[in-house]
């Protein structure tokens, strides 16, 4: 039997439970991911004892009590946290979400089998070894996802778990079996009663999965139902894999008739945070933007702002419709001396003013400048600009 060197905060947890008679198992992605070889990124800790008990047990400790009513202690050792949770048995679900009420066991088959997928149920501890009640291990080996139990009625309880399903295929690149497979197209609808914000959590970790271009594509009906879009096409696959969350995410939607409106309505529906819907949205409204001179991307790094070009023309290379020389040439453009931006100008606002252009004019006769720069009419020295600005002042 293969075991599992555990960090010595968790040994330590785990034998302070024990001490107190308790047993501790590590439990769900910590197990899943040490068997694929990963080194796990935190570890959860389930236990048969009470949260009362656990509050005792790590009152030395500082400790996180904001899950404790649904049995989760979180104990900070070493300045890292570890989720210690009572074995729980949940009860009816309501809403395809939230169980109607969460129930305290002693039992561990109970905690295994409320889990999702049967790499999740496993569980480890030095003295047992793996507690593998599903063949979690197997399918883990096999490369498979699969419910526990009834793949119909987990997903039915909680929809959640069929978003789970399709996003741990995108990043383990592992195969939904069939059966689970099935049921999550059927219990697909149910995904709008999830939260956004639940969505995009694991939106957000399948569309970076390195194996998202194969999911997108075998699983398009599931994710636009979580989307709550009515479909997608998908961008070159080729440039796929080394393309970010952005690019890959807005190159979903050029093919609508109206992408801006397709975007915010999936923005919405994810409470997507600002910074994802100013950069979709002005890549989104400006996919035609013409692109093919330098000086052209010079006023798009100007106009949108340079991540946004930057990430505009990666969503044009991923659809096929600009190549890699726009962006080295945007590149280039940012690591050279070559102005591209107001503040690069070689006089500012008040030199303007002092030409006895006043309010709003200031800001216009300065976009001028720029653009008289970056076409190449004038040369961005002081001297020129005030010149040209004498003999342009009326040209609008
Ligand atoms: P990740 O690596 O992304 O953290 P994870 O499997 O650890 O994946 P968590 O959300 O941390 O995901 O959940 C920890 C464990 O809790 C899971 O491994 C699984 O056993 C259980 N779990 C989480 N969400 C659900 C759910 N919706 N239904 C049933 N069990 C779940
Ligand atoms: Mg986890």
């Amino acid at each position: 039997m293969r075991s599992i060197p555990l960090p010595q905060n968790v040994k330590t947890a785990i034998r302070l439970l024990n001490s107190a008679g308790f047993r501790a198992d590590i439990v769900g992605g910590c197990v899943r991911d040490f068997l694929l070889g990963k080194i796990p990124y935190d570890y959860d800790i389930t236990t048969n004892a009470s949260p009362e008990e656990m509050q005792r047990i790590f009152c030395g400790f500082r400790t996180v009590e904001a899950g404790l009513k649904h049995g989760t202690l979180t104990v900070i050792m070493d300045s890292e946290s570890i989720e210690i949770t009572t074995y729980r048995r949940d009860g009816e679900y309501k809403d395809h979400r939230h169980p109607e009420s969460v129930e305290f066991t002693t039992e561990l088959p109970s905690d295994l089998s409320r889990r999702d997928f049967t790499m999740n149920a496993i569980c480890y501890n030095e003295h047992d070894g793996f507690t593998d009640l599903y063949g979690g291990r197997e399918d883990i080996s096999r490369r498979i996802i699969r419910a526990v139990g009834d793949p119909c009625k987990r997903f039915e309880e909680d929809a959640l778990r069929v978003m789970r399903a399709v996003r741990f295929a995108a990043t383990l690149g592992f195969a939904v079996e069939d059966k689970t497979a099935e049921a999550a197209r059927i219990k697909r609808a149910h995904l709008r009663l999830v939260s956004g914000e639940r969505i995009y959590v694991e939106w957000r970790k399948l569309l970076s999965g390195e194996f998202a271009y194969p999911v997108l594509a075998e699983y398009s009906d599931v994710i636009t139902a979580a989307l709550g879009m009515s479909d997608y096409t998908l961008p070159n696959e080729s440039d796929f894999a080394d393309a970010d969350f952005y690019s890959r995410f807005f190159s979903l939607f050029f093919d609508f008739s109206d992408p801006v409106a397709e975007f915010a309505a999936v923005c919405e529906r994810l409470k997507a945070d600002n910074r994802l819907k100013k950069y979709g949205l002005t890549v989104l409204s400006s996919i035609d933007r013409d692109l093919s001179t330098s000086a052209a991307i010079k006023r798009a790094m100007s106009e949108l702002g340079e991540e946004e070009a930057e990430l505009l023309i990666k969503c044009r290379i991923l659809k096929g419709v600009a190549n890699a020389a726009e962006l080295s040439e945007l590149y280039r453009i940012v690591a050279s001396a070559e102005p591209y931006k107001l503040s690069h100008l070689a006089i500012g606002g008040k030199d303007v003013m002092a030409l006895g252009i006043r309010g709003t004019e200031v800001g216009r006769a300065l976009a001028r400048l720029l653009e008289a720069v970056v076409s190449g009419t004038v040369r961005n020295g002081r001297e020129e600009l005030i010149e040209y600005l004498k003999s342009d002042t009326h040209a609008d």
